[in-house]
């Protein structure tokens, strides 16, 4: 008899409370992999850097498992089938995971644990991916919080040594399966994927720059931020131990954005209309002009307006974005030109490296107004003001946009004055229809 791991978006070994479970469970713990056909399949770009980045951790944890004598199980296909598949293969007793908040995720899960219940089998869910859970922040009456500012004091407050403690998988390894042999995982190219071969960003960050992280963190062309985005995403470190590091360096500027990540999670669970729909309603509502042509020059980054553009191909080239860019950028599109902001949000999501569909969703909504903490509507960012604020050399610009200040640069797709009091007339008068 066994117990199975099986790990999605907690691709590490170390401090996970799914694995520490399994491992703590008392039977030998086989981990499972399972490269999702649904989700693979779909997309349109056959070089991806985040299937390439999974992929490439997953031989990772392949090689740590082998080293150890054992092995992880690692199948393509749609999730369902490959627990039939193994429900058949193995003498599966009980099945930990962690958590995923995705509605897609939870809908999954729903399936794959109805499945293991017709055969006797639990499956149980732990948190990882959070520091809280959706429902370990609530207001007074037991409500969700739905404003950021008296969320982040009940976090802050609730935070202690205990949420952050680690799970010693270590002292257990000897617990995971002995196998024979290295066990096989699906190439790329079996799942129709090509290599970009690129490098990713390393897997920590210096004491020092989370204690510069207040001043540089809205500097676009240093290099002020983490960059463990990628990391966070696919859970290859730890949440708990970032959190702790954030703690111990005194950086309460970078804990408050992990803050922000908690956050997003729970407003996905407690409001999963978010992910069609305007998370204040009425905001449907605007009459958005949605011009392809429009949206294709904000996608290349030809709009005209430097800061923008910059942005706008560093995603393209890297599959990254500054997070003060991403504002910028996402506010030109719905503000300046009138663009759905779903639109923009499943370009990102095509795009970003650290795609998470909560954390995109909220930025999204935030730039339109829509979301949890909007901004009154007719407060709208000057992409050339943005620009001298927060790139005052121009070195972000220049990097990305080499032509700037040159006769080939493109001129302002639309005028900045124009534009705003477009947006304002138009969300007023979409918000009027309520
Ligand atoms: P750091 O500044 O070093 O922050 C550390 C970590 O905190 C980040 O890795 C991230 O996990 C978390 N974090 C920081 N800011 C936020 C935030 N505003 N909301 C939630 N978590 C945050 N972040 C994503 O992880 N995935 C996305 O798909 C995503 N899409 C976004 C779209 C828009 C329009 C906007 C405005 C923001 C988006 N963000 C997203 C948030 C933020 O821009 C990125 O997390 C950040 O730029 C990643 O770089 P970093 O790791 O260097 O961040």
């Amino acid at each position: 008899p066994l117990s199975v791991v099986w790990l999605r978006r907690d691709l590490r070994l170390h401090n996970n409370a799914a694995l520490y479970h399994a491992l703590t469970s008392g039977r030998p713990v086989l981990p499972v992999f399972i490269f999702d056909r649904t989700i693979l399949d779909a997309l349109d770009d056959r070089q991806d850097r985040r299937v390439e980045f999974i992929h490439q951790q997953i031989e990772e944890l392949q090689t740590q498992l082998a080293r150890m004598g054992s092995g992880m199980v690692v199948r393509y296909g749609t999730p369902l089938d490959v627990w039939q598949e193994l429900l058949q293969e193995y003498p599966i007793e009980e099945v930990f995971t962690n958590h995923d908040y995705e509605v897609y995720a939870k809908e999954r899960d729903a399936q794959v644990a109805g499945l293991l219940a017709e055969a006797g089998i639990p499956f149980t869910a732990s948190k990882d991916t959070a520091i809280f859970d959706h429902d370990e922040v609530l207001t007074g009456g037991q409500t969700p919080y739905t404003v950021f500012t008296p969320y982040s004091r009940r976090w802050h407050d609730k935070l202690n040594d205990f949420y952050l403690k680690s799970y010693p998988t270590e002292t257990y390894f000897h617990h995971f399966l002995k196998v024979p042999n290295r066990m096989p995982v699906p190439t790329l190219a079996q799942m129709n994927f090509a290599p970009l071969g690129e490098s990713f960003p390393a897997m920590t960050v210096s004491d020092s720059l989370l204690q510069h992280y207040k001043d540089t963190r809205d500097l676009p062309a240093k290099p002020g931020t983490s960059e463990l985005s990628i990391h966070l995403r696919f859970g290859t470190i730890s949440i708990r131990d970032l959190a702790r590091q954030a703690r111990e360096s005194g950086s309460a500027t970078f804990l408050n954005e992990l803050c922000w990540r908690d956050f997003y999670f729970q407003v996905l669970h407690h409001f999963p209309h978010v992910e069609k729909h305007s998370f204040r309603r009425e905001y449907d509502h605007i009459a958005w002009r949605n011009n392809e042509e429009e949206f294709d020059k904000w996608c290349r980054g030809e709009t005209g307006y430097p800061l923008v553009d910059a942005g706008m191909r560093q995603l393209n080239t890297i599959g990254w974005m500054h997070n003060r860019v991403r504002m910028v950028t996402a506010s030109f599109l719905c503000k300046h030109l009138l663009i759905d902001w779903r639109w923009g949000e499943a370009y990102f999501a095509r795009k970003l490296r650290d795609y998470d569909l909560s954390a995109n969703n909220g930025g999204w909504q935030w730039a339109a107004g829509s979301g949890t903490d909007a901004a009154p509507y007719f407060r709208v960012f000057n992409p050339t003001a943005q620009a001298e604020k927060f790139d005052p050399k121009g070195e972000y610009i220049r990097k990305w946009v080499p032509e700037f200040n040159s006769l080939r640069y493109a001129r302002p797709m639309v005028d900045h004055a124009m534009a705003r009091q477009r947006a304002i007339d138009t969300y007023k008068r979409g918000l009027k229809k309520e």
